[in-house]
């Protein structure tokens, strides 16, 4: 088996398949020989489980999930890849490589034909610059996933499992408590990809709630809300919101005071209840 943390083993298998590395798919892979085992242990799946893996690279994290797991289903935009990791992964018989665009699969499907009956989690070192749709795409679609433990850049990290009602909330910090419970696990340095990025990374793991955290009617709308209230980050919530849903200011405020909220709140905080008490209370100065 190639030792893939190893960056001269990398550069003849690139070689060897005519392989240059892609920056436009965010490719760094990872060559610190402890990150990997961590990021398995940590993710917590055992020998009955079915593992997604979004962008395999060459297989490093691939090969530890399908030493652990019953099955790994790695999905793979570049069509380069899928020789070189018939090649990495030989040994191997659990493990399916598809080769797709995450973002246009058809995630419901594929868990349903590849993993049934199985516990399933995703696992990835995922490419950076698509980050945020990824994740919202695993959580909105309400896929029968148990969590989703990944590397993505530090700051991201910081953003995204950030909690609703402090200052390093988000947009999408709301929208990731309302689907899960999330965690900042550990940060990783640069020298540990090839090549290393620019920025330092950060394993986070968020583990699906059963439910979501409040109970809202119309989510399309909810979610809506919340993005006009961070459209602007400076302005109070009552101004995004006016500016961002196009509604008169006065019926922001008295939506507010209705909901028992300050007139000056800053979009950060305000919690997810807050929001819900917001919107059904705009919802009803509509009528
Ligand atoms: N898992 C490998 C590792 O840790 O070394 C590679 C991680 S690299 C940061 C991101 C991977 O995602 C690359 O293999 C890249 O080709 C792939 N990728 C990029 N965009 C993708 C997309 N839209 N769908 C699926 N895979 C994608």
């Amino acid at each position: 088996m190639p030792n893939l943390t190893d960056i001269q083993t990398i550069r003849d298998l690139c070689a060897r398949h005519d392989f240059a590395l892609s920056k436009g798919f965010g490719q760094n892979f990872i060559v610190n020989p402890g990150i990997c085992p961590k990021i398995v242990e940590a993710s917590g799946i055992g020998p009955d489980w079915g593992v997604l893996e979004i962008g395999p690279g060459i297989g490093v994290l691939t090969k530890e999930l399908a030493l652990r797991a019953k099955k790994v289903v790695a999905v793979e935009v570049d069509k380069r890849l899928p020789a070189l990791l018939a090649e990495t992964l030989a040994e191997f018989d659990n493990v399916e490589v598809i080769l797709q665009d995450v973002l246009k699969v058809d995630l419901k499907a594929l868990i349903a034909e590849k993993f049934p009956g199985m516990p399933v989690a995703v696992c990835a070192n995922l490419p950076y610059y698509i980050t945020s749709p990824i994740l919202m795409r695993l959580l909105e679609e309400k896929l029968p996933i148990h969590s989703i433990t990944v590397m993505v850049q530090k700051e991201a990290a910081q953003r995204i499992t950030a909690q609703p009602g402090t200052r390093e909330a988000g947009a999408i910090s709301y929208a990731v408590d309302y689907y899960s419970k999330p965690q900042l696990l550990f940060s990783v340095q640069p020298g540990s990809f090839f090549p290393p990025p620019k920025v330092t990374s950060a394993v986070i793991q968020l583990m699906v709630r059963p439910q979501p955290a409040v109970q809202v009617q119309d989510e399309a709308g909810y979610f809506k809300l919340i993005r006009a209230a961070f459209s602007q980050r400076r302005k109070t919530a009552a101004n995004s919101v006016s500016s961002g849903l196009g509604l008169p200011k006065a019926q922001v405020a008295a939506a507010l005071e209705k909901a028992g909220l300050a007139p000056t709140a800053r979009p950060e905080q305000l919690t997810l209840e807050d929001f819900l008490a917001l919107q059904t209370a705009l919802n009803q100065e509509t009528v």
